[in-house]
């Protein structure tokens, strides 16, 4: 069954307990300077935003169908079925063409990294996997963020709607967005004044996207051909150097990306 989270935005009390907890989960530097920051970036994958007393979470929407993943040329990100849109950055070849597609403006690369990765938040994948809720859910102090089965998370949030619906407005966003995401919204405010997209089709946006690239010419054959050439050749040099025995020279191996 395919997990998501439930954000309830009219729960939230603006903590950012989930910015830390994402933070530490991903190994990733948190202070008070990283707090203030009100965008996603590669060293914060999500962001509770603030306006009016109001607050919004920002993250990787984990899509149904994802867009990121549809583009990618090398098969580095993927939709699992438990949920996550995971990220291999051992296939990854720096195309950046999923920071293109995604229709939320969410993958990040590491532009001052000698050898940069895209970067996003992939549901806590190993916690998923071990049946554990994401650790932005486990920290919520007031159930802002639930962790659960999709289909369960959408019946409370209907539920939710109609047991005050002076207090949402009467959509949940995500159940349909680009074709249904593995994050869902509530709000008592529209959720464009927090900057998501509106005018998404309920179809998954890969047949968009495909039709697109396709239309540059010899975009995706072509493209597709150079890119995945380029990625081959390093990724066998470090095969065959490990093969052999000795390291690549300085700055070109696996043993270079720390
Ligand atoms: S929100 Fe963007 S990066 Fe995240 S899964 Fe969807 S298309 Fe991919
Ligand atoms: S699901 Fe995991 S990676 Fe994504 S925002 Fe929550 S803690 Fe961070
Ligand atoms: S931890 Fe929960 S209450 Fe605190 S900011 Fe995040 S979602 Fe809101």
């Amino acid at each position: 069954m395919s997990k998501a989270l439930l954000y309830d935005a009219t729960l939230c009390i603006g903590c950012k307990q989930c910015e830390g907890a994402c933070a530490t989960q991903n190994k990733l530097p948190y202070n008070d300077a990283v707090a203030a920051e009100e965008v996603q970036s590669e060293h914060k994958f999500t962001v509770v935003l603030t306006k009016s007393n109001k607050f919004m979470r920002r993250l990787c929407m984990n899509c149904a169908d994802p867009a990121c993943a549809s583009v990618c040329p090398v098969g580095a990100l993927r939709k699992t079925a438990s949920g996550p849109v995971i990220y291999d950055e051992k296939r990854c070849m720096g195309c950046r063409y999923c920071m293109v597609a995604c229709p939320f403006d969410v993958p990040k690369y590491e532009w001052s990294k000698l050898l940069p990765r895209v970067q996003k938040c992939t549901m806590c994948p190993e916690r998923v996997k071990d049946s554990q809720p994401t650790a932005c859910a486990e920290i919520c102090p007031t159930g802002a963020t639930k962790f659960g089965e999709r289909h369960e998370l959408i019946a409370e949030a209907q539920q939710r709607i109609r047991d005050n619906p002076g207090q949402y407005v009467n959509h949940i966003y995500g159940v349909s967005e680009a074709g249904g995401t593995s994050v869902l919204l509530l709000s008592s405010v529209p959720f464009e004044q927090f900057g998501y997209r509106t005018d998404l089709t309920r179809d998954p946006l890969p047949i968009y996207t495909y039709r697109v690239l396709s239309g540059i010419p010899d975009f995706v054959p072509l493209g597709g051909m150079v890119l995945g050439g380029i990625w081959w050749i390093t990724h066998r040099r470090e095969e065959v150097a490990a093969a052999e025995g000795h390291d690549l020279p300085p700055g070109e191996g696996k043993e270079a990306k720390e």
